[in-house]
This record gives C-alpha cells, structure tokens and sequence, in this order.
C-alpha cells in the first residue's frame, strides 16, 4: 500500500515574494492592520496562505501554512487567514491561478460601497489583463455583498465565476479587492494596476460630484 503523499514544502521564493507585495501593498496603503491575505498554489491539491491575523507589512516566512483546496489545514498548530475559502475557490475554478492577493484599499473600499460593478472603460492600463490589447474596451469589477459566512460568500463567487463573468477580478462591498495570476508577481502587478484604477475612478466620480 502506498502512503498518502505529503503536500510539498512552501518553496521560500514564493514566501520570500508574498512578504515583499505585503510590505509594498502596506506601504500603498491596501492592508492596514492586520487586513489583507495572500496565497499561492503548491500544486493541484494544495495552497499556502497567510495566518489569521498578522501583520500584512511585517509577515515573516512563519506566516504561512499549507492547507488543501477545500480550506483544510495541512500543519498542525497553526490557523489560517477566515477568508481562506475564498483562495481555495479561485484555485478550484482556475486551474491557470498560481497566486490569489487580497487588499483592503480606500478606494476600493468606497466605490464597493456605492456600486454594484466597477466599469473600468479606456484606461491605458487595461492592457495588463490578458488577452486585452487595446485601451479601448472595458472591463467590469463585479461587486459581491459581504458577509461574515466565508463558505457562503465563496459559493455566490463561485456562481458568478462559473457563468464566464469576473474573469480578472473582483471587489466585496466594503471591504476590499481579490486579485490572482499565475505567479505571485502577476497577481501583484494585477493588483497594482486595479488598485490605480480604482483611484482614478475615485477621482473621476468626485469631480463628476462637485460639477467640475
Ligand atoms: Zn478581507
């Protein structure tokens, strides 16, 4: 009888990568306190994420655990971020996602509040997102409704995901932004690239506001 094999080792590059985009994201202002969470495949059965609770701007290769794709830890004695389900269904839905970052900006946080969807329409900058390479098209941020019941919030994504929409991205009201990519340093720069966005159309709705 074989023995059940054991899920691989965190590669330290990955973490060394995630504690680099959550120094920069802390220092942007995405993740205060202990807000935010990140991961990154380890392979078809398996992820690393972050620990509940610290510090997205101070984690240290201890921060991280591995867990299996239905949010079951696979390291004894440690616990892993509450929105873990939600790593877990982006890598069941896209075999392609090898990183899933998760912010929690101003901007995001207030135009989530406003909308139902974000329209991201000729920015320059859309042609971070793969298979786009014009600025003239538009690509939309679903916004789901938040809710303390992570298991529950995963399925309604789940759904949503599986009629082919939120193909890049997408925002939970008041709260914040989910970002992946195949490595660690895509998801970042897909999450800096939203990140401006979300600024830029801050900006653009305020001014809009006072008539300017
Ligand atoms: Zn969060």
């Amino acid at each position: 009888m074989s023995k059940k094999a054991a899920p691989p080792k965190i590669p330290p590059a990955a973490t060394a990568a995630l504690i680099a985009a959550g120094r920069l994201f802390h220092q942007r202002g995405w993740v205060p306190a202990t807000a935010g969470n990140f991961s990154v495949r380890l392979d078809g059965k398996s992820l690393a994420v972050t620990t509940s609770g610290r510090h997205k701007g101070e984690l240290t290769e201890t921060d991280f655990m591995r867990v299996d794709l239905q949010g079951r830890a696979l390291d004894a004695g440690k616990r892993s971020s509450a929105e873990t389900l939600l790593h877990c269904q982006l890598y069941r839905h896209s075999p392609q996602a090898g990183a899933v970052l998760h912010t929690h900006s101003p901007a995001s946080t207030v135009l989530s509040r406003k909308h139902d969807s974000i329209r991201l329409a000729g920015y320059e900058l859309l042609k971070i997102f793969e298979g786009i390479q014009t600025h003239d098209t538009v690509v939309e941020v679903p916004v789901f409704e938040n809710d303390q019941d992570i298991a529950r919030l995963a399925r309604g994504v789940d759904a949503h995901m599986r009629t082919g929409r939120a193909p890049h991205a997408y925002l939970i009201r008041g709260h914040g932004l989910y970002a992946w990519g195949r490595t660690v340093e895509e998801a970042r720069h897909r999450v800096e690239a939203l990140e401006f966005l979300f600024e830029c159309e801050l900006h653009e709705r305020l001014l809009k506001a006072t008539g300017d």
